[in-house]
């Protein structure tokens, strides 16, 4: 292979531009064109119906039928390990640069098709354009990336100090069969991110998407399989967690588990995989990124139209349901008022509606039926615990699509449920801080640790948050969203996970064992 190019980031689309629009708005017809066709499991080279399927809808309009998804039972959760472990045998000796180019080809398709791949997400889970944009560029750049970082691990022996008389060598050979469950927030980003490294690694691999996001995963697949990735070490198993996770888990020949997802799922895998089944040989790698509470704060001295922009990005893009999402913001007593006042200034602009329809709309729907309930429900515990300034309900549409208006509560105590709590909707709780002391306090005082951002003009400050602030993915005058592969490796804190860093430069060796040699010459 020659010399790769360096890695640079995927760029977003400006659909201001009339030709990214036109070729958008193709995209969205391209994939309206396609709703509704059926997709089984893929097992090895074989294609699986099961006997039950399950849908995927569009969560703005409810009766339309992404597409129809044979449903994954225990037995072929099963069978599709099975299948991994026997390809294994050969994938984990393939040259490690013919693994990295697999990625690299994908990328290319996927940048080619990349209006589509976002088209999809649009339909599927209610992404706005710029939103689903992001995801597929993300995905993108971690294909990119992470083909690079292989073959940045293969020259890994370069690190080590010459012992006289020897020749050693570091090799990161694979782990094994891993079960990779993604989420469906960034249905595109992060489900490709963890399958692409841990195959890129050497490993096989069973993908259960998430019940609500099949038909991205189905399409990403795809791209492998039809550009010769060999039968089983990509194995597609749709089905309900509840249902087939714990065949996953705790499966004795499944050697690793890549989660992301939320704090009671990645917990409940933490404790299974810890327990050695009969016939098991390893202790299982679990690499688990789960949900945040993340916070802005502001101070006084800080650029207020700045923190409150961010504020409102940080807390509603993509409808707040990112795990960085800035679902607190703590602002300095002093400044409460006014940055409270331009917040929901700022958030009675936002466009709630089917993302389909232009660029114009930022806000979507929440993701289904029982995000709506979650989300409802704990929007009448913030009216006991907080003001409420803006939205609180949701918002009718004759397709009955799950819309809830951008919701503000002012003045939540910082210890209240609203505070506390991941709510993974458009809610935000802003707190009043005493000071900056008291607003740092506040912001470490959740369970969680995986974003947070502070607005700040005077330096001393930001130095004792880059101590004290305890996060994964500290920001400093910016919004607490919007990792960059590559430049923000990402993963959080405390019961944010496993601070696994996605999208850096320790991310692949998650996915591998060293081995070192050394031979007397
Ligand atoms: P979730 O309900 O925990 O589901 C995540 C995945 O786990 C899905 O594929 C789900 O399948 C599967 N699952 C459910 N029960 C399981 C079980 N018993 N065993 C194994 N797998 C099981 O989370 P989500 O609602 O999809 O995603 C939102 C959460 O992800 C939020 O908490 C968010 O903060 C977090 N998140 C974290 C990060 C990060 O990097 N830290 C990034 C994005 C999202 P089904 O869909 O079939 O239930």
């Amino acid at each position: 292979m020659t010399r790769l190019p360096d890695f640079r980031n995927e760029p977003l689309t400006d659909y201001s531009i009339p030709a990214n629009r036109a070729a958008f708005e193709r995209a969205i017809d391209l994939v309206r064109s396609q709703l509704g066709q059926r997709y089984p499991l893929r097992i090895g080279a074989d294609a699986v119906w099961t006997g039950d399927t399950f849908d995927s809808i569009n969560p703005s309009r409810p009766a339309e039928v992404i597409g129809t998804f044979a449903k994954g039972r225990k037995e072929d959760a099963e069978r599709a390990i099975a299948v991994a472990d026997s390809a294994f045998q050969t994938w984990q000796y393939t040259d490690p640069l013919e693994r990295a180019g697999y990625l690299l080809s994908a990328a290319a398709e996927m940048r080619r098709r990349k209006h589509e791949f976002s088209a999809w997400m649009v339909f599927e889970i209610g992404k706005p354009w710029s939103e689903a944009d992001a995801d597929t560029c993300e995905a993108i750049d971690f294909l990119e990336y992470y083909a690079r970082q292989m073959i940045r691990l293969t020259e890994a022996s370069d690190m080590l100090y010459p012992c006289p008389g020897e020749q050693n060598q570091l090799l990161y050979i694979p782990l094994g069969v891993g079960a990779v469950i993604p989420p469906w927030n960034f249905p595109n980003a992060i489900m490709t991110g963890m399958t692409s490294a841990a195959i890129v690694a050497g490993n096989c691999v069973v993908l259960k998407p998430s019940s609500l996001t099949p038909m991205i995963a189905y399409k990403f697949c795809e791209l492998l399989w039809n550009n010769g990735l060999p039968p089983g070490v990509l194995n597609f198993v749709p089905g309900p967690g509840s249902a087939i996770g714990d065949t996953m888990v705790d499966h004795p020949r499944t050697r690793f588990i890549a989660f992301t997802g939320s704090k009671e799922v990645g917990t409940r895998i933490f404790e299974r995989a810890a327990k050695v089944q009969p016939g098991q040989k390893w202790l299982k790698r679990t690499v688990l990124e789960m949900g945040g509470k993340d916070a802005v704060v502001v101070d006084e001295t800080a650029d207020l139209e700045a923190a409150a922009e961010g504020i409102v990005i940080s807390a509603f893009g993509f409808q707040g349901q990112k795990c960085s999402a800035g679902s607190r913001a703590i602002i300095v007593d002093k400044v409460y008022d006014t940055v409270e006042a331009r917040v929901v200034e700022k958030t009675r602009q936002l466009r709630l509606d089917a993302p389909d329809l232009g660029p114009e709309v930022n806000q979507g729907p929440v993701a289904d039926k029982n995000a709506m309930k979650t989300i409802m429900d704990y929007i009448e515990v913030g009216t006991q615990e907080g003001k409420l300034l803006l939205g609180g309900k949701a918002k009718q549409t004759p397709e009955g699509g799950y819309f809830i208006e951008p919701t503000i509560f002012g003045d939540v105590p910082g210890d209240a449920r609203i505070a506390q709590e991941e709510i993974f909707g458009p809610v935000l709780a802003m707190i009043r801080a005493r000071d900056y002391d008291d607003a740092l306090k506040i912001a470490n005082s959740t369970e969680f640790g995986l974003t947070g951002s502070v607005y700040s003009r005077d330096r001393s400050r930001l130095e004792r948050a880059r101590r004290e602030f305890h996060v994964g993915n500290l920001y400093f005058n910016r919004k607490c969203t919007g990792a960059l592969v590559g430049s923000h490796p990402f993963g959080g804190f405390n019961m944010s996970g496993t601070d696994s860093k996605a999208g850096g430069p320790d991310y692949l060796l998650l996915f591998t064992q060293a081995k070192s040699v050394a031979e007397r010459l």
